[in-house]
């Protein structure tokens, strides 16, 4: 396959968005995480793909555009065999586009926890045991979970070469469901029940990263929601929604949003060129971007709770990068963003509605965006981020019907938990770390 640009020494930089003069490669960007300055990494440049590729779009696989766009990002640091190999592992399950009255849905939760964070986690897990292999030491990735995020890490890191993971999460306080695809799993994954709450995990994880002997006997990490090789593939299927769709009528997206960080990747999409008219940023009751959109002002605050529990979100961590996409200018943005929040009735009452009327059952996350979507422009296409059964309580109130459960969250659901308990106490992990 012929690369997408003809990379003659191609190097794409990040800087920091708290330090333009901090630049770094992708490998390094990847690997950790943050910025030293707390900043987030942003790609100094977005170039924008070729006329070819939007004419050709329509006849490309789902692979081909995400091996192309990652090109981009990743310039030559990564082979182009190897970005092949990446690119497949990450994206084995389809996305599909449906017609669902009005709009077009598009599918994100065909992966193995059911929700579009597989996307950016296995990719994630794919590019940094790249990074680890060249360099030939183990890394194990530490993760404090309050539920969602902790399976989507462990699912996107199972079996990858090079890598352990270790979660922790607070004990008796996740779903059955988000437990069981915590712990059923074996292999490099290992799942810590601890006594306490998720702030005592969180809490505990951060002391192992300054643990002076913790980091001279094991090389740890972490999968920050934050880091750019979680963006990076949540571009691709923005341009797959296109590929699937008839040629000329410019398009709207609607993103359920929470961190912001599919928003921005959509935005970057934007920015190589991708035809969308703009895209509406769909909030639940936690709506600072769509009030910065109005007022100008940012002003974060701590989050409410809503049954779309996943974008209860109260100071998005990606909002840096929008400003940094638009300049620091409202104005600028407002040109791209328009900012809709969706009651929790409105919610729900999206849900009763789309299921009476189309017979399509949305989970909370895509009803929040379906309304906010038929609110506006009616038509375009909205991104569905959860699988209905995951939130199988609310969803059956709302359709008075049992949702269906997927097969492979049956299966998973009859395994048999493998977790090892442990105090809230440091000196607990730490021995564990030591001496696993
Ligand atoms: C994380 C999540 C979101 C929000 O995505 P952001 O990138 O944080 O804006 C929406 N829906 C579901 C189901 C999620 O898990």
């Amino acid at each position: 396959m012929t690369p997408a640009i003809q990379s003659t020494n191609f190097f794409m930089m990040y800087y920091s968005t708290n330090d333009k003069f901090h630049r770094v490669d992708a490998r390094q960007a990847v690997l950790a995480g943050l910025a030293p300055d707390g900043g987030l990494y942003m790609p100094e440049s977005i170039p924008r793909l070729p006329q070819r590729f939007f004419d050709e779009l329509r006849g490309k696989s789902l692979q081909e555009i995400g091996y192309i766009v990652s090109s981009i990002f990743l310039g030559d640091v990564v082979p182009s065999d190897k970005l092949h190999e990446i690119v497949a592992g990450t994206l084995d399950f389809e996305i599909p586009l449906r017609q669902v009255g009005e709009a077009q849905v598009l599918e994100l939760f065909h992966g193995p926890t059911l929700a579009f964070k597989d996307v950016g986690a296995r990719f994630m897990a794919r590019l940094m045991s790249y990074f680890v292999e060249e360099d030939d030491r183990e890394l194990t990735i530490l993760v404090a979970t309050s539920g969602d995020t902790g399976s989507a890490v462990a699912h996107g890191f199972h079996n990858v070469p090079g890598i352990k993971v270790v979660v922790l999460y607070p004990s008796g306080k996740v779903s059955d469901l988000q437990e069981k695809q915590m712990t059923t799993l074996g292999g490099n994954i290992t799942a810590l029940e601890v006594d306490g709450v998720f702030d005592d995990c969180q809490r505990l994880v951060k002391k192992a990263f300054v643990d002076s002997e913790l980091s001279q006997a094991l090389r740890l990490s972490s999968a920050n929601s934050i880091n750019i090789a979680r963006l990076i593939p949540q571009s691709f299927y923005y341009f797959w929604a296109m590929a699937q769709l008839p040629k000329g009528e410019p398009q709207v997206i609607t993103v359920p949003s929470g961190n912001f960080g599919n928003l921005t990747a959509g935005l970057m999409a934007k920015r190589m060129g991708l035809p969308v008219d703009r895209f509406i940023a769909a909030t639940n009751e936690n709506d600072v971007v769509p009030e910065y959109l109005i007022t100008e002002q940012f002003n974060p605050r701590p989050s409410v709770a809503t049954i779309s529990n996943a974008m209860d979100v109260g100071n998005p961590s990606n909002f840096v990068r929008m400003l940094e996409l638009y300049d620091r200018n409202a104005q600028k943005m407002r040109e791209d963003v328009v900012g809709i929040k969706v009651s929790e009735k409105q919610t729900r009452e999206t849900i009763a509605r789309v299921h009476r009327e189309y017979g399509y059952v949305l989970d909370p996350h895509g009803a929040v965006a379906y309304n906010a979507c038929e609110r506006s422009v009616k038509r375009g296409v909205v991104i569905e981020t959860a699988h209905p059964a995951k939130f199988k309580d609310v969803v059956e109130e709302e359709t008075g019907e049992p949702v269906e459960i997927p097969d492979s969250l049956a299966k998973c659901m009859e395994k048999e938990k493998k977790s090892q308990r442990i105090s809230s106490d440091f000196t607990e992990l730490k021995q564990f770390l030591l001496t696993r």
